[in-house]
């Protein structure tokens, strides 16, 4: 059976910095050639040096407040991350209803759990089943359901992965060390600056009568990208780590 690439535009064109909020624009994204060949006697990126200049000038005129953008950095390191993804993933296996809504509508499905914010405003999720496993990825940069996953991790926001997810799909998923029947299709979803996917993984077999506390330990940051399954039970982590769950 071949794979199915749900993958077109949707307006990519106006990936615009300003919506964005990325910090990692320019990084390998819009890379401009001149930059490159600088000697900056430094061991500071060219990235991290931009970053700093700007945040000097951005306090020394009394724009931002260091304190302000140490919290929101905070935020998103603690605070905001996989488990609230998880959450949602968990409510949705548990709760026929909320799942309709989910699929409806999920940003307001999701924002019913109180997760809303930067990077999340349009939201749709995408359902694995049986017959279709989805994968999400951002082949112009790196957008990414921040309200419920937290910030992208490394490898979402490299050219490989960027460029593979829709090339070869089964290749990257190998990568993971994921392997689906040969005749489940893979959609790819390519996210933008207008929507965001988060991935609806299938529910592990013999979960019946778990909590959504206990089943949302098994969901995991990549199968909610799509680049890995929920854990089996009898992987569950113990208690302890759930809540350390971020990166
Ligand atoms: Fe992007």
């Amino acid at each position: 059976m071949h794979d199915d690439h749900m993958h077109d535009d949707h307006g990519h064109d106006d990936h615009g910095h300003d919506d964005h909020g990325h910090d990692d624009h320019g990084r390998d994204d819009h890379k401009h050639g001149h930059e490159d060949d600088h000697e900056h006697g430094s061991h500071l990126s060219e990235m991290d040096l931009r970053v700093r200049a700007l945040e000097s000038i951005l306090v020394e005129k009394g724009y931002v407040d260091p304190k302000a953008l140490d919290l929101l950095i905070e935020t998103y390191e603690t605070k905001v991350g996989p488990h609230n993804g998880a959450k949602v993933v968990a409510r949705a296996w548990s709760d026929a209803a909320y799942k309709g809504r989910l699929l409806r509508d999920a940003t307001a499905a999701i924002a019913e759990l109180g997760f809303m914010g930067r990077q999340g405003e349009h939201m749709v999720v995408v359902e694995n089943t049986e017959e279709v496993h989805n994968l999400v990825v951002c082949t112009l940069c790196s957008c990414y359901p921040w309200s419920v996953l937290g910030l992208p991790p490394v490898w979402y926001k490299s050219a490989p992965y960027r460029s593979r997810a829709v090339m070869d799909p089964r290749g990257v998923l190998a990568d993971f060390g994921v392997t689906l029947p040969a005749g489940k299709q893979i959609r790819v979803w390519d996210s933008t600056s207008e929507i965001r996917y988060l991935v609806l993984p299938e529910r592990p077999a013999s979960t019946e009568g778990w909590s959504e506390e206990r089943l949302a330990r098994l969901v995991t940051r990549d199968c909610m990208i799509g680049t890995g399954l929920a854990s089996q039970p009898q992987e569950e982590p113990p208690r302890e780590q759930t809540s350390q769950q971020v990166a």
